[in-house]
């Protein structure tokens, strides 16, 4: 193949491999217990793939509706009204998506401009920044205080300008496994009053909260619901995190120009499994035990690493455990992330690398979306270091 001869300027010159593309090549080549990439070593249950065998044997495999098939929209409406007392419109207010990602990514193709600001709260997940600056909006950063990860909401005030056009929003939040209060939505809620401000709520581990607490979503809020767009992931809820399937709710207006994007983009997503989808959301169970599955998961790794020298910061939600190793080592976390692989043979994810700065902070996330002989084998491996 002969080389391009041009000039590329690039429009994410910044942008290399994800962190969880790196570590999880990386443990496999070392043959590492990855508990680094966020996905579940376990399959999913087999009545859904039961399911998707059933739809995809119904003569269901041409174009489904842009916007996704009604029974999934209102599987999805009926959740979202049961569980945060807003009524989002089947119509016009839900649009199902290839992954959260996308929602996330289309959201911001839909609203930002060149030179609009949008708010990011770091540590913030990897794929905003970019899905921002490739639009030619500009990241404005505010830190998450350390080590409670708490949101500093004077800082943001300060953040906000005449030129802020969003605020993205996570929680659950990956990578810190913390969680939003009431009282920092109504502080949001109050902040963003009267303004034009929009906000993406990356909601993908919604029902992943710990401790008895509900989770506290965007559309509860009656002015954060007005502005939202509110993203989440079949991927996390159901173990299919390589289906790439999710949802996006909104209010008319904001999901008429997402749906604008949406169309020209990807036009539709995938259609037998939103059926599997649909028909597996009246199983109510399946998503409302999930919090107490993976607590349970949270507990026993916990569990196995009393005694050692890592220094568990609080998990509050997601499939993460933050790990401090103050009292084990001097290192940066991206160079004990890496020996810890190949030394050691347990991978995880450095969480400075989620920092524009990176900070001094000594801490490493750990997947326990695994099973529990993979969580004791890791625990029993970090025990000894
Ligand atoms: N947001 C957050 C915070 C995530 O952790 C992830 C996936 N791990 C996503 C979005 C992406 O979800 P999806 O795979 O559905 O695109
Ligand atoms: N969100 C997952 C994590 O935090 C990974 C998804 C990805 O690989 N992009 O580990």
């Amino acid at each position: 193949m002969p080389h391009y001869a041009g000039t590329i300027v690039s429009k994410l010159p910044r942008v290399g491999t994800t962190i969880f593309t790196v570590m999880s090549r990386l443990a496999a080549e070392h043959g590492a217990i990855n508990l680094s990439q966020g996905f579940p070593d376990f399959d999913c249950a087999p009545e859904l793939r039961a399911l998707v065998t059933r739809y995809f044997n119904a003569g269901l495999n041409q174009y489904p509706p842009m916007a996704g098939v009604p029974v999934l929209r209102e599987a999805v409406a009926e959740k979202a009204e049961s569980l945060y007392g807003t009524a989002y419109d089947v119509e016009h207010e839900v649009t199902i998506v290839p992954g959260a990602t996308y929602g996330i990514y289309t959201a911001i193709a839909a609203m930002v401009r060149p030179g609009d600001e949008v708010i990011l709260l770091e540590p913030a997940y990897d794929s905003y920044a970019p899905g921002v600056e490739v639009h030619g909006g500009i990241p404005v950063y505010v830190q998450l205080t350390y080590p409670d990860y708490a949101i500093p909401w004077d800082a943001v005030q300060r953040a906000i300008g005449p030129r802020t056009r969003m605020i993205i929003v996570n929680t659950p939040n990956n990578p810190t496994a913390s969680v939003f209060s009431a009282e920092d939505l109504r502080m949001l809620e109050g902040l963003l009053a009267g303004t034009d401000i929009v906000v993406v709520a990356d909601e993908v581990y919604e029902h992943i909260v710990f401790d008895g607490h509900a989770h506290q979503s965007v559309a509860r809020f009656p002015g954060l619901a007005e502005r939202s767009f509110v993203v989440s992931s079949f991927g996390k809820t159901y173990h299919v995190t390589g289906w790439k399937m999710g949802y996006v709710l909104a209010p008319r207006e904001l999901m008429a120009e997402f749906r604008k994007v949406h169309q020209f983009n990807v036009f539709v997503t995938n259609g037998p499994l939103q059926y599997a989808l649909a028909d597996y959301m009246k199983d109510r169970d399946a998503y409302l035990g999930l919090a107490a599955f993976y607590q349970r998961k949270r507990d026993f790794f916990v569990s196995a690493l009393e005694g050692s020298r890592w220094r568990p910061l609080p998990s509050r939600g997601t499939f993460f455990q933050n790990l401090c190793y103050d009292a084990i080592s001097d290192e940066r976390d991206t160079d004990l992330a890496v020996r810890l692989t190949r030394e050691k043979g347990v991978a995880s994810i450095p969480v400075s690398v989620f920092y524009r700065e990176p900070p001094q902070h000594k801490v490493l996330r750990f997947c326990f979306a695994k099973s529990e002989a993979t969580l004791a084998k890791g625990a029993e491996i970090l025990s000894r270091i």
